[in-house]
């Protein structure tokens, strides 16, 4: 059968500036899936729209034919009422892994397809990855039994959902095109709904380490993605959140998983604990249920949860997680106040020290990672560690020195910068 239409003339409609019409969209999006719309014309129509952008009618119809280029899955054997999370992705992100058992453990089921890591923020299957014994794929049918039993599954995504997406996305990764808001928006949210969850509470990162640096793009990106799911009948709430300096104390794989497993048993980071709370309430309020989720962090259920939810994958929760063979601590060169520590740069030290990839295909190291000794807003002394780094190859650790060159600021005690030093977790919150 002859194609409906011809790659140049769409490419050429969104280079000039005019609307692309519904049945080109499907088109193209169908078509590009099929293999009929060639790699250079997919890559000259995504560099068109993130000159010229999509109307809110074009965003709508583009996000539809992601969603139709694959399955949606059906979760209406889910017992439990189902609500996901998504972040756009950050440094020391390590938020998934407590607050999926957590939200579980107060009644909703957390059905999470997560991906990997690329370039200098991780993956939240790499970091599982690190448990011995853990798996990241699931059948369907599994994928369901442990949401009505556990309340939680974290594993990749298979093929068949949104592979629109799986294809479009690996091409913007190589030709400049992903910081595009409406590519952006449409490539997660087509993947969230063709998950199939009720409701969805977004994490908009804003800062260094994050793909929108203002608040202000931040907030068209989530008011974008809210628009989207509403518009696909899932209850969406976004909460945009701080990327300027990275979440917690650690970014790495297996050290990232033991500052969770800290946070689980009632401890952890400050930042880590209040922002698995944040958005747990936003999720279990979305699924309407109405308890306090600090109470099941308090008396071990969330704990019981991520216990069963990691040995229902083959995980044992109680296996030492590997460690890195060689550290090197960098130390305050004065004393003050900790008042600026860049989440890229961390991030970017992490990813030197092995914890990312830089291809998709290449293997991450479980141990790797950067420790971080001070926060912005803490006191630091001179010649005290400010930062360790932690690798399996010591001929790696000057790459991530290089990078941290100039990660951070020491104020004065007392000076403007100190006082202001420390940073507001939650931003904003759209509905
Ligand atoms: N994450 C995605 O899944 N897609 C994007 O385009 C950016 C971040």
């Amino acid at each position: 059968m002859p194609e409906a239409f011809s790659a140049v003339d769409v490419i050429r409609t969104k280079r000039d500036g005019a609307p692309l019409s519904p049945q080109q969209i499907d088109w193209v999006i169908d078509a590009y899936t099929r293999g009929v719309v060639a790699e250079e014309q997919m890559s000259a129509l995504a560099m068109a729209v993130f000159w010229r952008g999509l109307s809110a009618d074009e965003l709508a119809r583009w996000t539809a034919a992601m969603i139709a280029s694959g399955e949606r899955l059906d979760l209406s054997a889910v017992t439990r009422p189902t609500v996901d999370k998504h972040s756009t992705g950050g440094v020391g992100d390590k938020i998934t892994l407590p607050l999926a058992p957590l939200v579980a453990a107060c009644g909703a089921a957390v059905p999470q397809l997560s991906g990997r890591g690329l370039g200098h923020t991780g993956g939240t299957l790499d970091k599982l990855e690190s448990i011995p014994g853990w798996r990241a794929s699931v059948t369907n049918a599994q994928f369901i039994a442990q949401l009505n039993a556990v309340g939680a599954v974290v594993c990749a995504a298979g093929d068949g959902l949104a592979p629109a997406d799986k294809k479009l996305y690996a091409l913007r990764d190589v030709t400049a095109t992903v910081e595009s808001i409406p590519l952006i928006a449409s490539s997660i949210m087509s993947k969230k709904i063709a998950e199939g969850s009720s409701a969805l509470v977004l994490d908009v990162k804003v800062g260094s380490g994050a793909f929108m640096k203002s608040v202000e793009d931040a907030r068209t990106l989530a008011q974008t993605m809210v628009g989207l799911g509403t518009a696909h009948g899932v209850r969406t709430i976004a909460l945009l959140t701080d990327m300027s300096t990275p979440l917690g104390l650690t970014a790495g794989n297996a050290l990232e998983v033991a500052e969770s497993v800290e946070v689980l048993a009632g401890g952890g980071p400050a930042d880590v604990v209040e922002l698995t709370l944040a958005l747990a309430r936003e999720m279990l309020g979305a699924a309407g249920i109405s308890v306090d989720p600090a109470d099941a962090l308090r008396d071990g259920r969330a704990m019981d949860a991520w216990r069963a939810m990691i040995a229902a994958q083959g995980g044992d929760p109680s296996a030492p997680l590997p460690v890195a063979r060689e550290r090197q601590v960098i130390n305050a060169p004065s004393s003050g106040v900790l008042t600026r520590l860049d989440a890229l740069a961390v991030g970017v030290a992490a990813w030197r020290l092995g914890a990312g990839r830089a291809r998709k295909e290449d293997p991450v190291s479980a141990g790797a990672g950067v420790v971080l000794h001070a926060k912005p807003g803490d006191p630091v002394r001179a010649g005290e560690p400010l930062l360790e780094l932690h690798a399996d190859d010591p001929a790696l650790f000057a790459a991530a020195e290089a990078a941290l060159a100039d990660a951070w600021d020491i104020g004065d005690v007392g000076s403007d910068a100190a006082s202001s030093a420390a940073v507001t977790l939650v931003l904003d919150r759209l509905s």
